[in-house]
């Protein structure tokens, strides 16, 4: 298996219940390394741009309104096949749906308001860490 970067957001939710510290002790205890992380407030355009995939979807509206309703902290994570193992460690998107000790089901509110964001492949994990973080700011890290 390939050392693997994913992008990780602990979404407004997240910061407002100041769950951020018991979401980052999971993702530490289950072998990820943060190679870097921050707090931004993401202007509406930047949660749409973040979300482009989206854009014709039925919630895109309400997702970037939440997106960008309060702080968020994008975290650059590293580990051998972090986009997979960070998925099942966060769970389904509906915490309705997701596996009993995930992330979502025991913080998450509802499918929209479901507490972190996973990249969803390797590529797509380049991608969105490099969307927040410059490669100095990782690699200075290390
Ligand atoms: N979302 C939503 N309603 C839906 C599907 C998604 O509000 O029916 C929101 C939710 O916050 C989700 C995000 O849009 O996390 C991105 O959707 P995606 O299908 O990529 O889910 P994820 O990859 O986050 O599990
Ligand atoms: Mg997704």
């Amino acid at each position: 298996m390939a050392i693997e970067r994913t992008l990780a957001i602990l979404k407004p939710d997240c910061v407002r219940k100041n769950l951020q510290g018991q979401v980052i002790a999971r993702m530490q205890k289950a072998g990820f390394t943060i190679l870097s992380m921050k707090m931004v407030r993401l202007s509406p355009i930047s949660a749409g741009a973040f979300y482009a995939v989206h854009k014709d979807r039925p919630f895109y509206k309400g997702l970037v309104e939440f997106m960008s309703s309060g702080a968020c902290m994008p975290i650059a994570l590293e580990k051998e096949n972090a986009v997979e193992d960070f998925r099942t460690l966060i769970g389904k998107t509906d915490p309705a749906e997701a596996a009993p000790g995930t992330i979502r089901k025991d913080f998450a509110e509802s499918k929209g308001e479901n507490i972190v964001h996973g990249s969803d492949s390797p590529d797509n994990g380049k991608s969105e860490v490099a969307f927040f973080f410059s490669e100095k700011e990782l690699a200075e890290n290390r």
